[in-house]
């Protein structure tokens, strides 16, 4: 294994966190990682899902909105870049939320060169082409048509109508084969393809792991993501590579 000095250069890769005040846990690691863990990188990417869910950027003022932007701004303005892509469940993020929070809202997929390797960042959900009800769904929700829309209806509305959403999908992830949930062997070649044999990074799929794909010749790394439900990890990567970290905090009691 490929190891490295962490005093050198570095970026970090998180995912998944879904924050909501209904789980203060996550929100305590996160609070943790951003004041100990992530000034020491160049740039912090949070690759979807950030939150749980977002009705759209006037929920801003929502009290715990505004401690997770405060955190978000802190780390912004001590000089590591944030940059922030949509998941599926804060796809409405927009414009007020990046000038709030001193992130950047990043398109997905985004190809960047990390210390000297092509790498290529996305969400994930757009590889898990098994679920073609959630690959429809999907579609209409990216429409700008939609959106508006949606936007247009009372923010009290639309919460409840993604609290509908989140408790139906919830029984479907139970009554769904798990492999309709992983990403597209397929999709996944299609898309280190057309981006030329970079090494992967995504979430979405809430399980870890780092896996070597053999294309056409090449060899591409894929490194997975974790969620952040009972161990949050985030993945480093610097000039010699990338590598998961533990960030859950020890615990201040006992549980
Ligand atoms: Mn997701």
């Amino acid at each position: 294994m490929r190891r490295f000095n962490f005093t050198m250069p570095h970026s970090l890769f998180i995912s998944d966190l879904h924050l909501c005040a209904k789980q203060p846990r996550s929100t305590e690691v996160f609070m943790h990682f951003m004041r100990h863990t992530a000034p020491d990188a160049d740039a912090l990417y949070v690759l979807g899902d950030l939150f749980e869910s977002w009705a759209g950027d006037d929920d801003l003022d929502d009290p715990f909105h505004q401690q997770i932007i405060r955190a978000m701004r802190a780390l912004a303005e001590s000089g590591t870049r944030l940059l922030v892509m949509h998941g599926n469940r804060d796809l409405l993020m927009g414009k007020a939320l990046e000038q709030a929070s001193g992130a950047i809202l990043l398109p997905d997929p985004t190809l960047l060169d990390l210390y000297g390797t092509p790498t290529l960042l996305t969400h994930g959900d757009t590889l898990c082409t098994d679920d073609a009800a959630y690959q429809d769904y999907r579609r209409q929700v990216h429409e700008t048509a939609w959106q508006r829309q949606f936007l247009n209806q009372p923010l009290a509305q639309r919460k409840a109508f993604i609290e509908q959403l989140r408790a139906r999908s919830e029984t479907e992830k139970q009554q769904k084969n798990s492999s309709l949930m992983e990403v597209n062997d397929a999709a996944v070649s299609n898309l280190l393809r057309e981006h030329n044999y970079p090494r992967l990074i995504h979430g979405h799929t809430h399980r870890p792991m780092h896996i070597l794909h053999h294309l056409d010749g090449h060899t591409c790394e894929r490194w997975v993501l974790g969620d952040w439900g009972r161990n949050a990890n985030a993945l480093r990567c610097g000039r010699g590579g990338c590598e998961y970290i533990s960030v859950t905090p020890a615990r201040s009691s006992p549980a």
